[in-house]
């Protein structure tokens, strides 16, 4: 039929690009998205969405979509079939096991596919070719918040719902541009101003939306946040403004961490962070006073060589304070990408079986063993940052990735591309040609969001069901489809019919998701786990207890990592992070002309000093340099940035993308990119 008389439907769906999770219903005819309307009932977002997903949906009918499997011939690809594709895959990833060993291998999954994918991509790195090499770009971003939390409280993810931040008193938002990366959620913060006079410290470099809006905005130096939390909570325990009676009951290890507050004194903290002794005191009495308070943070915190530890801190604030156990309070990091949660939840991870089970635990591994018929490595495989160094040093061979545009998005990236240069097999499973895809020996044709079926899992812990809208575009396939494929190329007898029988393989597994199944997600129904068997979720994480033997949570000793310098050259300090109407590279929103139109590229925003110096203007193009590479950008001038403090937008993968700038170092305890640790000299090109 032709598109003009195909029957208008509507479609539950959830977004594609945040964390926030929001879900909606999508009206189409054809292949024409008409329309995006949110309901009442969508937990996360209820009648709200933003710029991208209200319009950021035109990317699925993109003429650049991948509709066939694409073959390396020489410099050029060629078209080829699945069954060409998947036994040339099969062959070079056996022979390079066979000539390499189990761990030359390595895999990536995506935070945009779905939980059952990533659940698939571990399940085939570890049942077919034993290796646990498979981690997702978690490792890019919050990694650190979860390491802080494990330590702490035991579970890494949010403390509540999102509709829960709306009740808190006080609102602490560090290293977050939330008006712009989590745009629905900050919507809550900013009209529980207005409802009943929530308070609201910012920490960040840029003032931003959200900055303005606050009671009390901080402007500590870069890579300095663990200083003023340190000095905060010395400040509380000094002045017997903690919750004794919080700590008595649920919480080990007072006695050491006061001590190893020792060195930070406010007088320590004003000369390493630059903020002044009032603002520090009014913080800690801000935090001290409010009945409960939420912390919400992000990139800003963990991009840093001490991102973890600085996570731990506000863990540890928290906990000092009697921040947890009660809707309102407790730790919120918040989560980029839709379904990056989800990601590391499914087990997309070098140590963690789905449900963050260990793979070096034996008994666990048997559990497995067992559910999947076959033998699983025993130790621990590398992760993102340790894969590219493997392929450096020759012991890492050949590479699946899906969904991830590793090539612009990993820190360093000039180091990544030599990288993929010398892998001897390159698979990229994607929608579109991405940057690294064209690193690629072979590109699976994948389907989006929109194409399928599966489950996402948003910041808040909550699991939500997208349904299928259109069909898959050319011959392009969901990832759980090509997964199970190929493991059946590889002689596995795979036979999910429908993603709702992985998700009931990995619910049967990890007890994490225990009760979550299809039936009890129809619709708007969702779940945020831990799940258990009957189906009861748990919307607040802690209740009682925390998850650990003694049921108490553990305050957890840091120091502070000193930033990177990289020398007096290098004088300018380059922040970097989103914009609302960009996701990420931007794959797929500079393919939706509805966001483009608005929209067109990034820019490099400029103090109003800096430029007063060099002679900038705005539309200016200047070249920015860094001892790892360099690009080329176009100039605004503006006061939400200071002095010496420049910020590129990290939505480009052209010529003005950010990682060319960014080093390889990392947080020394997940290895995340240290990308908010940079420092370039810029040459203006052009000054109008
Ligand atoms: Fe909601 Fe985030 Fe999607 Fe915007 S990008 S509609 S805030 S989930």
């Amino acid at each position: 039929a032709s598109m003009r008389d195909a029957k208008i439907k509507k479609t539950k769906t959830v977004c594609t690009y945040c964390g926030v999770g929001c879900s909606f219903d999508v009206w189409t005819q054809g292949r024409d998205i008409l329309k995006v309307e949110p309901q009442e009932e969508a937990p996360a977002n209820g009648i709200s969405t933003c710029v991208k997903g209200k319009f950021g949906w035109d990317y699925v009918n993109s003429e650049e979509r991948v509709t066939k499997p694409l073959i390396r011939e020489g410099s050029r690809f060629r078209e080829g079939t699945w069954e060409e594709a998947y036994k040339l895959i099969a062959e070079n990833l056996r022979s390079i096991e066979k000539e390499h060993g189990n761990d030359a291998l390595a895999f990536i999954s995506s935070s945009k596919t779905t939980n059952e994918e990533s659940y698939l991509m571990q399940k085939l790195a570890r049942s077919i070719f034993k290796t646990n090499n498979v981690d997702n770009c978690s490792r890019y971003c919050q990694t650190p918040a979860t390491k802080g939390l494990f330590r702490t409280v035991g579970y890494g993810g949010d403390s509540g719902s999102i509709t829960d931040i709306q009740q808190a008193d006080l609102v602490l938002v560090i290293g977050s541009n939330t008006a712009e990366s989590h745009p629905v959620l900050a919507t809550r913060v900013k009209s529980s101003q207005k409802l009943h006079g929530q308070k609201l410290i910012v920490s960040d470099l840029r003032r931003h939306e959200m900055a303005e809006r606050a009671d009390l905005f901080l402007h500590p130096r870069s890579g300095s946040d663990l200083v003023w939390l340190s000095a905060v909570s010395k400040y509380i325990l000094d002045h017997n403004m903690e919750d004794k009676a919080f700590i008595d009951k649920h919480v080990n290890g007072i006695d050491e961490f006061r001590e190893t507050l020792e060195t930070y004194t406010l007088e320590y903290a004003e000369k390493y962070t630059g903020l002044s002794r009032e603002e520090l005191i009014r913080t800690a009495e801000m935090i001290a006073e409010a009945e409960t308070v939420c912390s919400l943070w992000a990139m800003g915190v963990t991009q840093h060589l001490g991102g973890s530890d600085t996570s731990t801190a506000i863990s540890n604030l928290m906990l000092i304070t009697g921040n947890y156990m009660k809707p309102g309070a407790g730790t919120y990091p918040l989560r980029g990408h839709n379904n990056v949660q989800g990601a590391s939840d499914f087990g997309s991870m070098p140590d963690k079986f789905p449900g963050y089970e260990s793979v070096e635990d034996s008994v666990i591994r048997r559990k497995y063993e067992e559910g999947w018929g076959t033998s699983l490595p025993e130790k621990a495989g590398w992760n993102n940052h340790e894969m590219v160094e493997a392929v450096h040093d020759g012991r890492l061979k050949a590479m699946y990735l899906k969904g991830e545009d590793m090539g612009i998005v990993d820190s360093n990236i000039n180091y990544v591309h030599e990288a993929f240069e010398k892998l001897d097999f390159f698979v990229v499973q994607d929608v579109f040609l991405s940057k690294t895809a064209e690193f690629a020996d072979v590109v699976l044709p994948a389907s989006p969001s929109l194409e399928k079926e599966g489950t996402f899992t948003n910041t808040e812990r909550r699991v939500q069901r997208l349904y299928q809208v259109l069909e898959p575009l050319g011959d392009s396939k969901p990832d759980w489809k090509i997964i199970m494929e190929l493991a059946n190329e590889l002689g596995a007898d795979w036979n999910y019919s429908h993603p709702s029988e992985i998700m009931a393989e990995s619910a049967s597994l990890a007890p994490l998701f225990a009760g979550v199944s299809y039936d009890r997600l129809e619709g708007y129904n969702s779940l945020q786990w831990p799940v258990a068997e009957d189906g009861t979720d748990t919307p607040l994480l802690f209740k009682e207890e925390f998850p650990f033997p003694d049921g108490k949570a553990r305050l957890f000793p840091v120091d502070w990592s000193v930033p990177l310098d990289f020398g007096e050259e290098y004088d300018l300090h380059i922040n970097n992070g989103r914009l609302l109407e960009h996701f990420h590279e931007g794959n797929m929103t500079y393919k939706a002309e509805g966001i483009t139109s608005k929209t067109p590229g990034a820019f490099l925003e400029v103090s109003p000093e800096l430029a007063e110096e060099r002679g900038i203007e705005d539309g200016s193009f200047v070249k920015l340099t860094s001892p790892y590479g360099q690009v080329k950008v176009s100039c605004i001038v503006t006061d939400r940035v200071q002095g010496k403090e420049l910020y590129l937008p990290m939505n480009d993968s052209g010529s003005s993308a950010v990682n060319q700038l960014t080093s390889s170092y990392a947080d020394k305890d997940t290895d995340t990119p240290a990308y908010k640790e940079l420092s370039a000299k810029m040459d203006v090109l052009k000054p109008k």
